[in-house]
This record gives C-alpha cells, sequence and structure tokens, in this order.
C-alpha cells in the first residue's frame, strides 16, 4: 500500500496535468484556512488532507428545485477551480447535473453508495412539500431522494440558498423548504448564497476533510468563518458615502456611481457575508463592487422576506433619516440602526436590527456566544 507522502504526490502531480500548479494549490489552502479563521499553517494539513482524499471521501450530490446556479459557480470558478477539489479530490459517486448515467443506472449508483455508507450528501435546490409531482428526480419524487440519500451520510450540506432555506422557490406556491426542516438526526450545514461561492463550499469541506468534522456553526447553521461575524455593509467599499448620506438614486447619473446603494435596495447592513472581505471570482470583484445592492442573497429570509430587490427598504420622504442616525449611533453599529430606524415596510430588518443591537447592549453576539 502506498504510503500517505507518495498518496499526498499523486494528487498534486494530477492537479499538475489538469493545470493547477502544486504551488498555487498549496497557497490556495492556506489562504483557505486563514478565510476559516485558522493559521496559515493550516493549509499544508489542508492540501494533505485533500490530495490523500483520492478517491476516499465519497460524495452523492443531489439536485431538486433550483436553477443549477450554484452547480454552475463553483463549476466555472477559476483556478486553482474549488471545482476540481470537489470534483477531483472526492469520489463522486452520483451528481445529478454532471453525471453521464441516468435512471436505473444511476439510481444504482445512489443506491450502493448509500449501503456503503460513509459518504457527504451535498444537496443542491429546494425540497417541495406541497405536492411531491413538483420535483422528481430519476422517477422519485425529490423528498424521498432527499430522505433515502441521507440516511447513511457522515453529514449533509446544503449547498446555495434554496437547499439551505428554501430560497427563491420559497416566495412561491410548492411549498419549498430547506434541507435541515426534511432531515433530522444528521450534522447539516448551510452554504447559502445565490449563488453559493465557491470557496465557501470548498473551504468547508477541506475543513471536513482535515478534521473529519463540521467547521463552526452560527445559529443559522453557516460556517461562522464566513457568515458568523461581520455584515457586508461592514466592510463595504461605499461605506464613507452611506456615512456622508451621500445615496445613489439614479443609475445614469455618472457623478454618483459610486455612492451608497441603500436607496436602490441594498440589504448590506442585515446581510451576514464575507463578500466585501473576500472578493468572488478569486478576487476578482463582488456584487456591490460591480454595481449591484446588496440582495441579502444569504440571509434565511431571502428571497420572499427581503423583496423588492431594488426597491429602497425605507419609505418614501424618510430617507434622510438613514444618515442622521448613523451619525449618532457611530461607535455601535451605525448601517443597522440607521436602516432598523427608517425601515416600514420590512418587519424583519425592524426585528433583526432590534434583535442585535439588544444582544449587542448585553454583550452577546448574534450567534448567541
Ligand atoms: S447600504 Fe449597502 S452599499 Fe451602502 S454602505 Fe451599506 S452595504 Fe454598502
Ligand atoms: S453581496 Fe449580498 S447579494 Fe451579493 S453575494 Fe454577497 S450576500 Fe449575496
Amino acid at each position: 500500500m502506498k504510503d500517505r507522502d507518495s498518496i499526498m504526490e499523486t494528487g498534486l502531480l494530477k492537479m499538475e496535468l489538469k493545470g493547477i500548479p502544486r504551488r498555487t494549490f498549496i497557497k490556495y489552502c492556506a489562504a483557505t484556512a486563514v478565510a476559516l479563521g485558522l493559521d496559515y499553517y493550516f493549509g499544508g494539513l489542508f492540501a494533505e488532507a485533500a490530495t490523500t482524499a483520492l478517491n476516499k471521501k465519497p460524495v452523492i450530490w443531489i439536485q431538486g428545485q433550483g436553477c443549477t446556479g450554484c452547480s454552475c459557480s463553483l463549476l466555472s470558478s477559476l483556478n486553482p477551480g474549488p471545482g476540481e477539489v470537489l470534483l477531483d479530490l472526492v469520489s463522486m459517486r452520483f451528481n445529478s447535473t454532471v453525471m453521464n448515467a441516468a435512471g436505473h443506472l444511476s439510481i444504482k449508483a445512489l443506491e450502493d453508495t448509500v449501503k456503503e455508507g460513509g459518504y457527504l450528501l451535498v444537496v443542491e435546490g429546494s425540497i417541495p412539500t406541497r405536492d411531491p409531482r413538483y420535483c422528481v428526480v430519476e422517477g422519485l419524487p425529490f423528498d424521498e431522494i432527499v430522505l433515502k440519500a441521507s440516511k447513511n451520510a457522515d453529514a449533509v450540506i446544503a449547498a446555495g440558498s434554496c437547499a439551505a432555506y428554501g430560497g427563491i422557490p420559497r416566495a412561491g406556491f410548492t411549498g419549498a423548504k430547506g434541507v435541515s426542516e426534511i432531515v433530522s438526526g444528521k450534522p447539516v450545514v448551510n452554504i447559502p448564497g445565490c449563488p453559493l461561492k465557491p470557496d465557501w463550499l470548498a473551504g468547508t469541506l477541506l475543513y471536513y476533510l482535515s478534521f473529519n468534522e463540521l467547521p463552526p456553526l452560527d445559529s443559522d447553521n453557516r460556517p461562522l468563518a464566513y457568515f458568523g461575524s461581520h455584515f457586508v455593509h461592514d466592510t463595504c467599499p461605499r461605506a464613507s458615502y452611506f456615512e456622508r448620506g451621500q445615496f445613489l438614486e439614479d443609475w445614469n447619473n455618472p457623478a454618483t456611481v459610486d455612492w451608497c446603494l441603500l436607496k436602490m435596495g441594498c440589504k448590506g447592513p442585515v446581510t451576514y457575508a464575507d463578500c466585501n472581505r473576500i472578493w468572488w471570482n478569486d478576487g476578482v470583484s463582488t456584487c456591490i463592487r460591480a454595481g449591484s445592492p446588496c440582495a441579502g442573497c444569504t440571509q434565511p429570509q431571502f428571497y420572499k422576506d427581503l423583496a423588492p430587490l431594488y426597491v429602497s427598504p425605507l419609505p418614501p420622504g424618510r430617507e434622510d433619516e438613514a444618515m442622521p442616525v448613523a451619525q449618532r449611533a457611530r461607535g455601535i453599529h451605525a448601517g443597522s440602526v440607521a436602516l432598523g430606524a427608517g425601515i416600514a415596510a420590512a418587519p424583519f430588518v425592524i426585528n433583526k436590527v432590534a434583535d442585535l443591537l439588544k444582544k449587542k447592549k448585553e454583550g452577546v453576539s448574534h450567534d448567541g456566544e
């Protein structure tokens, strides 16, 4: 039997053949460790765990009510390609989006893996509960597939907002639910996002392969390091405009193109995610930097209770309250206080902000620690 070093060497060589230099991969692992709140030294451990996991950790990936955007986000990412990390380093036994087999052949692969046990289950898309005919996969209602596939799983990853909390389908008529509302008795990690950021999934997977457990989670079962400690607003490049009360109101006015997007519907002050700290697509950009308000896509309340997307959450005629309230509240959490004070149309935001302020006062973080 090959020793660990030679297995790792084989893994790194395989990556190089795919065009991912080993140095790039090891650097990626180190950056992932740091993003998860660990020392960069753990990058070596991540690289070792990933490369020695070759053909070891079986993965079942199933997809229900969704647009395949999360798979696309993962597979179209740039070097070193978290998609390669996922698809090459683990043993993908069943993936309804990319596998060649179909029908009873693919169901057999699924059943054999379930029988073996010890695999990771990734669910993409939400689960309709009103009528099983709303989503049928390989001839079976999707809720049945989820229960069947989770039976012997070590852990379940709900990939994307639909699988995590119901996402956009939850706003419709199918009774769409997230994984943890269906599956019980298994550790479930939610990696929301519409779509999810590949780094969030790759980092969670690398952590799991390295420590054989899920990373620390927040109260909404999201990895704490990516979602638990900061609002999108906290590190927004437009925050100084928010503080000065300079809000973009006309998309076509080049003079205000960099101003705060609050009046255009930005939910950054009530959305937990690291998007403005670690940009998307290998650090190329992120929603707000690209000119789009944050839609709050990583929140359990997305989409239904954060809609409409491009409309100010502040009632007409009261927009300017944001600025003075922000000034008064400096030192607590200016963005959240301002949004909460002015808002009338979205009770969730008021409640969330009130809750946040109460916890702040009591010295408790939002995840209860
Ligand atoms: S409201 Fe949105 S655009 Fe404005 S500073 Fe906050 S996160 Fe940035
Ligand atoms: S900035 Fe907001 S809408 Fe964009 S990906 Fe991050 S959480 Fe989602």
